[in-house]
């Protein structure tokens, strides 16, 4: 088998639709067993039926402490070890600061930041025995130049950024690499839900004029994952259309 991956075991979390199906597909394609974990076990054992063989699909909600660690548990005796983690599990809870909850604010900083450090702690202590391995968190362009109506998913995404970097620092002299990967507006469930004026408005002002395709993230998160990035740590790739340059 060729490939950049082959022998490889990577976890995706959030990976049952949208983009981290696509990074499932794409890791999987480029040689790598894979777990995919989402908050739905049987959705997330059927994507990874769809996939083929090596790929397993595994219940997990990435805030919740237990469940993170027998996700590396089931991950490392399945597979045999973790050398790849994408920390992609996300959501949104978007309102205006007038009309935002606390309950809103408090999911998506959750989620976005205790799941995604929940992951790089269990990750990372299965990768230093080894001293090696690369995570990848999926951050968002809101992290960058913030979004109206997002100020919990735009503090939260800009939150990943900040703890790639502090990770990848701790990290790195074990062989750990950590870094994060901006989508702009890619075509998902979760921008589906957008209104189609407000999807037409915003993929007018990307420079390439149109959204992104699940697909087109994967190969950036690929190309972190494989030794193509053996010396990157603690970077930001923007995959975006050039939005937000
Ligand atoms: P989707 O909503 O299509 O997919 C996200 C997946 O994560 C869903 O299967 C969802 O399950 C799952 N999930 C949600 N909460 C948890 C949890 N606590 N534990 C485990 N799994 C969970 O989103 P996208 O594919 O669009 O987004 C993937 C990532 O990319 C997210 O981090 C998002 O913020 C980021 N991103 C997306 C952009 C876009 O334009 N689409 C742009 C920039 C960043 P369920 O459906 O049951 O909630």
């Amino acid at each position: 088998m060729s490939g950049l991956l082959v022998g490889k075991c990577a976890v995706v979390t959030g990976a049952a639709q949208g983009i981290g199906l696509e990074i499932a597909r794409h890791l999987h394609e480029q040689g790598a067993a894979v777990v995919m974990a989402d908050l739905d076990g049987d959705k997330a054992s059927a994507a990874a039926r769809g996939i083929g063989v090596g790929v397993l699909g595994l219940a997990c909600d990435v805030t919740d402490e237990s469940a993170v660690s027998d996700l590396f548990h089931d991950a490392v005796s399945h597979l045999g070890g973790v050398d790849v983690l994408v920390n992609n599990a996300g959501i949104t809870r978007d309102a205006s600061l007038k009309k935002m909850t606390v309950d809103d604010f408090d999911a998506v900083i959750n989620v976005h930041l205790r799941g995604t450090w929940l992951g790089i702690r269990a990750a990372s202590a299965v990768m230093r025995e080894a001293q090696s391995g690369s995570i990848i968190n999926i951050s968002s362009m809101s992290g960058k130049v913030g979004n109206p109506g997002q100020t919990n998913y735009s503090a939260a995404k800009a939150g990943v950024v900040g703890m790639t970097k502090a990770a990848a620092k701790e990290l790195a002299h074990h062989g750990v690499r950590v870094n994060a990967v901006q989508p702009g507006l890619i075509r998902t469930p979760m921008t589906a839900a957008m209104p189609d004026e407000a999807f037409a408005a915003t993929e007018a002002t990307i420079p390439m004029r149109r959204a992104g395709e699940p697909r087109e993230v994967a190969g950036a998160v690929t190309f972190l994952a494989s030794d193509l990035s053996s010396y990157m740590t603690g970077t930001v790739l923007e995959v975006a259309g050039g939005r937000g340059m």
